[in-house]
């Protein structure tokens, strides 16, 4: 790890008055759950063109894979704890410089370490519910799951109106929510640091972030352990795994 750029991203946080966070799935690969992109990862398994919303909509079959896929993939987020950079988070919260904390993630992993939930922006929606696309009903996920295995469904119907069932995620090709993703934007162009951990910064709109945050006169610190499409107009970066580089930072920041 390189200790000089923990040593002044920890200055700089300390400085500042108004710190967004942003996190990837990266964040998240030292509790037990894959990322994307990474070797091994979620889209070595399966292909992403099968899985985009419009897919989804499409066809009886598609929903039959995406149900698949999302089952497959749950039970890593539901064994899950948070480690040390989501507890790092709550640090920072708690010293009072922390205005957002803007997540890509889908695992819930940042409330489950002490978030404060009016501060968490969830950009691609929580696997904790499922929806229906029509009457936009929700439920807690596992009453939907517990009756897909009681009654041997593989594509669940809303009991309300018949609609489909999704999981309350953003699936590739369907649109963001207008309104988490404005509060997302205007947190970053209010800002003084923006805190990026765990993304490959490749998925739109959400890598647009630092960018704004960039444009409107806030500092870059980003902590990932590969290069990102964003690496040029970082101030600082560190090269490294998110728990032990941001418990690190957090060291740094407390001696301060
Ligand atoms: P990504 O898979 O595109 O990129 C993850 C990045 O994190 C990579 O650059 C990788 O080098 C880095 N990384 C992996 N392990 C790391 C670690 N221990 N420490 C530091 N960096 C690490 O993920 P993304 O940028 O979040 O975007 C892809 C999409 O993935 C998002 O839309 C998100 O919804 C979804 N996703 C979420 C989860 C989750 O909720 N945990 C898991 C998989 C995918």
């Amino acid at each position: 790890m390189d200790a000089e750029a923990v040593g002044k991203a920890a200055r700089l946080i300390h400085q500042a008055k108004r710190i967004v966070v942003f996190t990837g799935a990266g964040i998240s690969t030292e509790s037990g759950i894959p990322d994307f992109r990474s070797p091994g990862g979620i889209w070595s398994q399966y292909d992403q063109d099968d899985l985009t919303y419009q897919k989804f909509l499409s066809h009886e079959k598609y929903r039959r894979l995406y149900w698949q896929y999302d089952r497959a993939r749950y039970p890593a987020m539901k064994n899950a704890r948070p480690n040390a950079a989501h507890h790092a988070v709550v640090e920072l919260e708690q010293s009072g410089r922390l205005s957002a904390l803007i997540t890509q993630n889908i695992d819930g992993l940042h409330q489950d370490a002490g978030s404060s939930p009016s501060i968490v922006h969830e950009l691609h929606g929580t696997v904790r519910e499922v929806g229906c696309l029509e009457c936009k009903a929700r439920w807690p996920r596992e009453e939907i799951t517990d009756t897909m295995d009681r009654e041997g469904i593989e594509v669940p119907y809303c009991a309300v109106c018949g609609g489909p069932l999704k999981c309350a995620t953003i699936a590739f090709g369907q649109a963001l929510p207008a309104d988490v993703l404005e509060a997302g934007f205007r947190h970053a162009r209010n800002c003084d640091v923006f805190l990026t951990v765990g993304s490959s910064l490749v998925v739109q709109p959400a890598a647009l972030l630092p960018y704004e945050a960039k444009r409107a006169g806030a500092r870059l610190v980003l902590v990932n352990l590969s290069g990102t499409p964003y690496d040029e107009i970082m101030d600082i970066i560190v090269r490294g795994k998110a728990a032990a580089t941001m418990a690190a930072i957090m060291d740094t920041f407390r001696s301060l």
